[in-house]
């Protein structure tokens, strides 16, 4: 996700580039936009302190998480 791909809040615009491995989607704010649970990829190395379902709540680019659902 680019930083224009994706908000912490509605509005508010990510700061950096991320990658998220998606845990579950769950509706929309407005159109072309949507909530997702989400890991960061680094929850997934060994040396991750992160044990809960999901540990990020963001909103993003609907047609940028199909693209990435597709690929
Ligand atoms: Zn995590």
């Amino acid at each position: 996700m680019e930083p224009h791909e994706w908000q912490s809040s509605p509005g508010v615009l990510g700061q950096n580039q991320i990658i998220i491995d998606v845990v579950h989607v769950y509706g929309s704010w407005n159109a072309g936009m949507v909530w997702v649970y989400a890991h960061l990829v680094e929850c997934s190395t060994p040396s991750a302190d992160c044990t809960g379902p999901w540990c990020q709540e963001l909103l993003v680019d609907a047609d940028r998480l199909l693209d990435a659902a597709a690929r």
